[in-house]
């Protein structure tokens, strides 16, 4: 087997990191041949100075100049800018991208990647939430494998993995439960961002935290797993599972229920995604049973967390109501960063903007850009009062 080029669309975050940490321990396997980011340079050159990549690109185009400067004894390409982005999926230079953007800014590279064949590696769950229709029959026109690296998603995926056309009768989508599990509005209410990016049991990028406080990082898998898995809405069943060391499970229609588990490590997950179908040897901690402790489940609290009821709903609408709620969700998720809104009322957003933004039954790509465009405008009004 041959070096499996990679292009890391997002290699400054959270999964983009731990994805060349996993490509840095399996040089044999894996080159890197593509990265982008968004603003920082500084880490970008460095990544680029030790993977020895193909083609860069710094969204922020006013950090180009530094970015060439950083890599001007090399003779990797430089480019800037959003649409930089997403041209260089278009590149020749490798076989599989590992889509790790945050938000809808992922989804236009990851079409493109798509379109011209090559495999997915995908952790940008957004992509699947605002078009997971139009994505999921392009990638099946062309016959390519998209490999969740969402670690529930991974653990369902890897749980169907020789059951060839046995029907899943449900799968149990496991949640942490956040920072806040058992918490109540009265406490919520007062929440501040600094308490809120403090995740129990995963680190990981800014966005993806907030949701997990709030459970919409629940109800964007969801979404994302009716997509992937190709599920009906009552067939998905979400459990905190505080201990996050069961990942996810599958029930068949025997009534047998199979569990992916380990310990809650995003390295797991991004390294089975690349290298599947094989699984490949590392040090990453295990997971002991003799050790003392309980594996325990209990329902969601949708009444107090009522994102995951707002996706819930938006899954069950389907059409745009989805892509209306991702946008929503994503400029309430800024405005809180920026201690702009409460914790609260992040919900209240999302809630305004789904009853405010026309319903379409079956949008096309272009109408999924534009309601997303729309949403974004609508949410910020809410903001701006
Ligand atoms: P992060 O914020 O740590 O990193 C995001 C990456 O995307 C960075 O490289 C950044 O430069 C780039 N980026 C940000 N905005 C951009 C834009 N507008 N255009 C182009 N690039 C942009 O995020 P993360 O935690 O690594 O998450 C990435 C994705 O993976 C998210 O969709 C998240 O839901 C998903 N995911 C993350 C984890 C995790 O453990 N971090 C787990 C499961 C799924
Ligand atoms: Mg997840």
């Amino acid at each position: 087997m041959g070096q499996k080029r990679i292009a890391i669309f997002g290699s400054t975050g959270s999964i983009g990191t731990q994805a060349l940490d996993v490509i840095a321990a399996n040089p044999d396997l894996f080159s890197a041949e593509i990265l982008t980011a968004q603003s920082n340079d500084v880490l970008l050159i460095e990544q680029a100075l030790k993977f020895n990549p193909n083609t860069v690109v710094i969204g922020d185009e006013r950090k180009y100049a530094a970015v060439k400067e950083g890599l001007k004894h090399t003779d990797i390409k430089v480019f800037a800018g959003e649409k930089a982005i997403h041209e260089v999926a278009s590149l020749d230079c490798y076989d599989m991208m590992l889509a790790a953007i945050v938000g809808y800014a992922g989804l236009k590279p990851t079409l493109r990647a798509i379109e011209l064949g090559k495999a997915i590696a995908l952790a940008n769950k957004e992509t699947l939430v605002v078009a997971g229709d139009i994505i999921m029959r392009k990638a099946m026109e062309k016959r390519i494998p998209i490999i969740p690296v969402d670690s529930e998603h991974s653990a369902i995926f890897q749980c169907l993995v020789g059951e060839g056309r046995n029907k899943i009768e449900k799968i149990i989508l496991t949640a942490s439960g956040g920072p806040f599990l058992g918490k109540k509005p009265n406490f919520l209410v007062n929440v501040k961002k600094d308490h809120a990016l403090q995740h129990p049991n995963w680190s990981m990028g800014a966005k993806i935290t907030i949701d997990s406080a709030t459970l919409m990082n629940k109800g964007l898998e969801m979404i994302e797993a009716k997509w992937l898995f190709n599920l009906n809405y009552d067939q998905i069943q979400v459990m905190v599972h505080p201990q996050s060391i069961i990942h996810s499970m599958v029930q068949f229609e025997d009534g047998s229920i199979k569990a992916q588990m380990g310990m809650p490590d995003m390295k797991l997950p991004i390294q089975y995604a690349l290298a599947f179908p094989n699984r490949i040897p590392n040090d990453f901690p295990r997971y002991d049973f003799k050790k003392p402790g309980t594996l325990t489940f209990e329902e969601p609290d949708i009444k107090t967390f009522r994102n995951l009821a707002l996706a819930m709903e938006a899954m069950r609408q389907g059409g745009n109501m989805p892509c209306i709620l991702n946008a929503a969700n994503e400029i309430a998720v800024y405005a809180f960063l920026r201690n702009r809104i409460g914790f609260l009322d992040m919900t209240e957003v999302v809630e305004q903007t789904m009853q405010k933004i026309p319903f379409l039954e079956t949008p096309t790509l272009e109408e999924y850009f534009e309601t997303d465009g729309e949403a974004r405008n609508f949410a910020a009004s809410l903001i701006h009062m």
